[in-house]
């Protein structure tokens, strides 16, 4: 009897993670890990107090699926604060677990078999899959080096009667662009033509350098189509918590929270507690974007001076190097390499491209990590010239 492959033909040609694969080669090299955006920083002690306090206070069992309302609240708060936005937190917004499930449950419950979503290349890795789960189909408007700008003409060409959503990532990983006002609105003005809906992955909110972080649905009209997704994860350094949001209006929200009670119900019940307080705390960002910001200057140098080309990002945490001024052209075989010669990991960015040949000449370093593992990082990128 033959056997049937055990993969769905969905999931066929997506593999391993680059993040997993390059974590393992880490670990067995015992290399300086500038890949994987996982933050090697102590998590706002404030936030991993209350979530201390959460815990003994008996707050362990399942929240309610939408989020417990202190977060939701908080949540809703916070939007107000820094963005003027209003939103309803009972009905206009859903915690879940991260912004991975915000995005899977948005695509999932939003689309038909055979729509299409326009996403932009480079994109993070869980978009494609996502959109293949749907069963609907990407759409891929490249973002082009060396400016990473949205390009209206070449966006609108991207868009057709099947388009449902468009995936945009701002700030953005793995580039580092913060789109602009007039970028952003031309995406807005595409998706009301088109009566398309914005699935905004926001996770960078505060970790913005350059310019300043505008959300989505700020803009004119937009908030009716925008669903805004976002994490504690980066803001307050707390990854594992897996405690992330998504704000929409009350029928892009109906629909998300279909099919997120299905996937996980609920999530992370202590946690949903701290993020809660963490959000109410004035100024509870300023000290990690300062941190962030020196970081961020002290990576893009020591690369430059390696010989990399360098972008330096206006947001994120990541800088991503163009590897050919110091003779490569493979970004996976050089990532291959880096552990196992000069003990060092970085993520090669043909993985954030559909058609692979794009992103070959990048390699994405993370600078969510101390300033020694930086500094040694750096020190050993040198070793690339002897
Ligand atoms: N979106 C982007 C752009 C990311 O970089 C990440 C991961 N860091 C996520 C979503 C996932 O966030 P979470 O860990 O909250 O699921
Ligand atoms: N967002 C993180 C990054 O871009 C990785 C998260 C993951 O491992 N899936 O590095």
């Amino acid at each position: 009897m033959t056997r049937q492959p055990r993969l769905s033909s969905k999931l066929q040609g997506f593999g391993t993670t680059i993040f997993a694969t390059m974590q393992m080669l880490a670990i067995e090299h015992e290399a300086v890990d500038l890949g994987q955006g996982a933050p090697r920083l102590p998590t706002e002690p404030r936030v991993a107090q209350a979530a201390i306090d959460a815990i003994r206070a008996g707050h362990n069992q399942y929240a309610v699926g939408i989020g417990i309302p202190p977060l939701r609240e908080a949540i809703a708060d916070h939007q107000r604060r820094f963005y003027g936005l209003d939103v309803d937190p009972l009905t206009e917004v859903t915690v879940t677990a991260g912004a991975t499930e915000a995005i899977f449950a948005a695509v999932m419950s939003l689309c038909e078999t055979g729509d299409e979503v326009i996403v932009l290349e480079p994109f993070y890795d869980s978009y494609l899959p996502s959109i293949a789960m749907a069963g609907a189909v990407p759409k891929v408007v490249t973002l082009e080096a060396p400016d990473f700008r949205v390009d209206a003409d070449a966006l609108r060409r991207a868009f057709s009667a099947k388009t449902r959503l468009l995936i945009l990532n701002n700030p953005h990983n793995p580039i580092g662009r913060v789109f602009d006002r007039v970028e952003l609105q031309a995406i807005a003005d595409l998706c009301l033509e088109h009566d398309v809906i914005v699935v905004s992955d926001e996770v960078y909110e505060h970790l913005v350098y350059e310019g300043s972080h505008l959300p989505m649905a700020a803009l004119p009209g937009m908030a009716d189509r925008t669903v805004t997704i976002s994490s504690a994860g980066k803001s307050f350094s707390c990854t594992g918590w897996k405690v992330g949001w998504a704000c929409a209006p009350p029928d892009l929200t109906v629909a998300l929270r279909t099919a997120k009670q299905f996937v996980t119900y609920t999530n992370a019940t202590p946690f949903q507690h701290a993020v809660a307080t963490g959000l109410a705390i004035d100024g509870v960002y300023d000290d990690m974007l300062a941190g962030y910001r020196h970081r961020r200057d002290l990576l893009s140098d020591g690369l430059a001076k390696v010989g990399f080309d360098v972008i330096r990002p206006e947001g994120a945490f990541f800088v991503n190097a163009d590897i050919r001024p110091l003779g490569y052209d493979d970004d996976v075989a050089f990532c291959m390499m880096l552990p196992v010669e000069v003990g060092v990991v970085a993520i090669p960015c043909s993985s954030f491209y559909d058609d692979k040949r794009r992103g070959r000449h990048l390699v994405r370093f993370a600078f969510c990590k101390s300033e020694d593992d930086i500094n040694e990082g750096v020190r050993r990128l040198e070793g690339l010239h002897r």
